[in-house]
């Protein structure tokens, strides 16, 4: 019950992820932003679509939905609570949902926020969580449909994962979140060194996902409300953790 894992950039800066079993032969893409990068990587390897894992509506998630569909026999599993607006969905979950990719088991978490009914998948056995626009690496998504304290609950579920955990996510944001994380947090040691490896990856064309929860515990402001030097920064001692969460993400919204 080996997982491989293709994960590749496509459209401006999506990432695209592709989980293959190899024993059963089942292959899933990890929502589908673009048709071309996809069908490519699935040739390329010799593997065949079986299912389509969506986190959320947004366009740059289930674009090439219908078109991968049209390709085979794929089955697309999505929240419930968007259903409508996943084109060609077969199969929806919730929150607490538990079921099978090809023999490993996927907890669905409900990550609401960046939209009101997105999903992670995490799969306990191999240690890996797909979080597509909720946690990014030193990041986390914009609060489109839901309100800063509904966001800081679903990232404290992520948070709540295994620190080994492997975090995979929608988007290539990591240089951009960098440089905003150092502003809200500029005496944190681990940050500044990330930060430097960064700059360097990208400058190599290098993806800096996937990332784990770990490393988004030490360096990611979004995850780090209760931390005291980060509190202090931001005169915000005695506030709540939500509080202190929301007034990062507003600052990011405006840097
Ligand atoms: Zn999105
Ligand atoms: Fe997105």
């Amino acid at each position: 019950m080996t997982l491989e894992i293709e994960q590749f950039a496509c459209r401006d800066d999506n990432f695209c992820v592709l989980i293959h079993d190899t024993e059963s032969g089942q292959t899933a893409s990890i929502d589908a932003p673009q048709e071309k990068p996809i069908a490519d990587t699935l040739s390329k390897r010799g593997w065949t679509l079986s299912h389509i894992l969506t986190t959320h509506w947004h366009g740059d998630h289930v674009e090439a939905n219908e078109a991968l569909k049209a390709r085979g026999n794929v089955e697309i599993v999505g929240p419930a609570a968007e259903a409508e607006k996943i084109p060609g969905i077969d199969r929806t979950v919730k929150g607490g949902d538990r079921f099978k990719f090809a023999g490993h088991t996927v907890d669905v978490i409900a990550t609401p926020g960046h939209t009101l009914g997105e999903v992670s998948y995490y799969l306990p056995d191999d240690g890996l969580v797909f979080a597509g626009d909720t946690l990014f690496a030193i990041g986390c998504g914009r609060i489109f449909e839901g309100d800063a304290a509904m966001m800081w609950k679903s990232l404290s579920r992520l948070m709540d994962l295994p620190p080994e955990t492997i975090v995979y996510c929608g988007h290539e944001y990591t240089l951009a979140n960098a440089r905003f994380a150092l502003t809200v947090d500029p005496d944190n040691a681990a940050l500044a060194g990330r930060a430097k490896q960064i700059e360097a990856m990208r400058q190599r064309g290098e993806a800096t996902l996937p990332t784990t929860i770990a490393l988004e515990l030490a360096t990611n402001p979004f995850l780090r409300a209760a931390d005291p030097s980060l509190r202090a920064r931001l005169q915000m001692k005695t506030a709540s953790d939500a509080d202190v969460f929301a007034e990062i993400r507003r600052r990011k919204d405006n840097f």
